[in-house]
């Protein structure tokens, strides 16, 4: 283990690791999970798009499909390169998950896509569907009649609730979600307007999973999305980097290794970057790296990849007290399988201080008019401290993948916004 990091990371500095676990795409070919399974997941997702249409209109534009889009950022750019004292070797982009339609969030890619395969399962197993069907006939009464024997649980910061909430509720579910301290107000609120059972914990994530885990388990009615170890979320999240490659192609962004694509993640319990990383690794390979982001109180993948005990250490373990403005990321413990299977892919690791996030929250909006959700913008800074830590890295693209906004209440927005604009004004 590094002990100059482990020494910041206790003291909660930001710090930048550069993974010595990194691995080259050849060597590791034998993985549990293939191109073939990411194709499925995307077939599968194609199939449900006539569903998504009807349920949610607003998705019409784009057939059904959930997809965000990738933006340059020109003028935030430039305010980076002031701050940091240096010009960004490369272009900064963003890939605007905080507009993704339904829940506004990076949730709406995985959590969505496991309440469909579920729904999918359940349907096959009552026989309700053969070869030809139109899946748009998932909101039909047939189905809507079955599923409303069926519960939904999970447990979530806020955002994986609001995405299987919705979702659920939707096609008929009963829906139960587990939230933990972290979880805003108006996410609890949104959700118990769609008719979804909003049960409080007075405790942090990963006690909020054990309870609504332990609780499914009793019961053969009950589905439990396991945001710690699910295999389908993370398919789920992989799809996007099949999506992000015609995009890239789209706009002619070359992407090869001698003009690498850089990815800035925000990593909380894990399955959301640590899915894109597989997906963006099996398509992109070695010209593609990631880099995870996560808050200065909250670094639980950093701790787990780095010391080698994944889930089986806690940011409390090292006198973290896991409290952060970073809703989404407020997660002191990793997911049980997310750094054994991706840990070799991500480039490296840094953390941001929430007050950064909250500067960068206002900047963005000023500069760009983007109105992000504190989370999303720890991976903004992550090319500017790669360049510091790596002055001789290799020029490319830098994505910031900016992972949620569009739903916060804009008066809840506003305070953070105000905030962010009280510490620029101080500096
Ligand atoms: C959940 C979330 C993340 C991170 O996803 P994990 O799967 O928990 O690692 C990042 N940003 C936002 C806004 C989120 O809600």
């Amino acid at each position: 283990m590094n002990e100059e990091v482990l020494g910041r990371l206790k003291a909660a500095e930001e710090v930048f690791w550069k993974n010595d676990g990194y691995k080259h795409h050849e060597v590791m070919e034998d993985g549990a999970f293939t191109m073939d399974d990411i194709r499925a997941a995307e077939e599968r997702l194609s199939k449900f798009a006539p569903l998504i249409e009807r349920l949610f209109p607003e998705t019409s534009g784009q057939k059904g499909i959930i997809e965000s889009p990738v933006m340059r950022l020109e003028r935030m750019e430039r305010h980076l390169d002031g701050v940091y004292g240096t010009a960004l070797d490369g272009s900064l982009y963003i890939k605007r998950d905080d507009i993704l339609p339904i829940s506004g969030s990076v949730k709406a890619r995985g959590g969505i896509y496991e309440v469909l395969k579920h729904a999918e399962d359940l349907a096959l197993a009552d026989g309700l569907i053969d070869e030809d069907l139109d899946y748009a006939q998932f909101a039909s009464d047939k189905f809507r009649e079955l599923f409303s024997h069926h519960t939904i649980v999970c447990a979530s910061t806020g955002n994986l609730g609001l995405s299987i909430g919705i979702m659920s509720a939707k096609l008929g579910f009963k829906v139960e979600i587990h939230m933990s301290a972290d979880a805003k107000a108006w996410k609890k609120a949104m959700l118990r307007e769609y008719g979804v059972d909003v049960i409080e914990h007075m405790d942090d994530y990963s006690r909020a999973v054990e309870v609504g885990r332990e609780e499914a388990m009793r019961r053969d009615d009950f589905y439990f999305v396991d945001d710690e170890d699910s295999v389908t979320l993370f398919l789920g999240y992989a799809v996007s980097a099949l999506r992000l490659k015609a995009q890239l192609e789209e706009v002619g962004i070359e992407v090869n290794r001698d003009k690498p694509l850089y990815v800035y993640l925000p990593c909380g319990v894990g399955g959301a970057p640590g899915g894109i990383t597989f997906g963006l690794k099996t398509v992109f390979g070695d010209a593609v790296h990631p880099v995870f982001a996560e808050p200065t109180h909250s670094p639980c993948m950093l701790l787990g990849v780095m010391s080698g005990r994944h889930d089986e250490i806690s940011v409390r373990d090292i006198g973290l007290d896991n409290v952060t403005i970073a809703d989404g990321l407020a997660v002191g413990r990793a997911s049980k399988f997310i750094g054994k299977t991706v840990g070799d892919m991500i480039y490296g690791f840094y953390t941001v201080e929430d007050e950064a996030l909250l500067k960068l929250l206002a900047k963005l909006r000023d500069e760009e008019g983007m109105k992000l959700e504190p989370s999303a913008l720890s991976g903004m800074p992550g090319a500017y401290k790669l360049q510091q830590k790596d002055p001789d890295m290799t020029p490319g693209t830098h994505l910031v993948w900016s992972t949620g906004g569009d739903m916060v209440p804009d008066e809840v927005w506003r305070k953070d916004y105000e905030e962010g604009q009280a510490l620029l004004g101080d500096e």
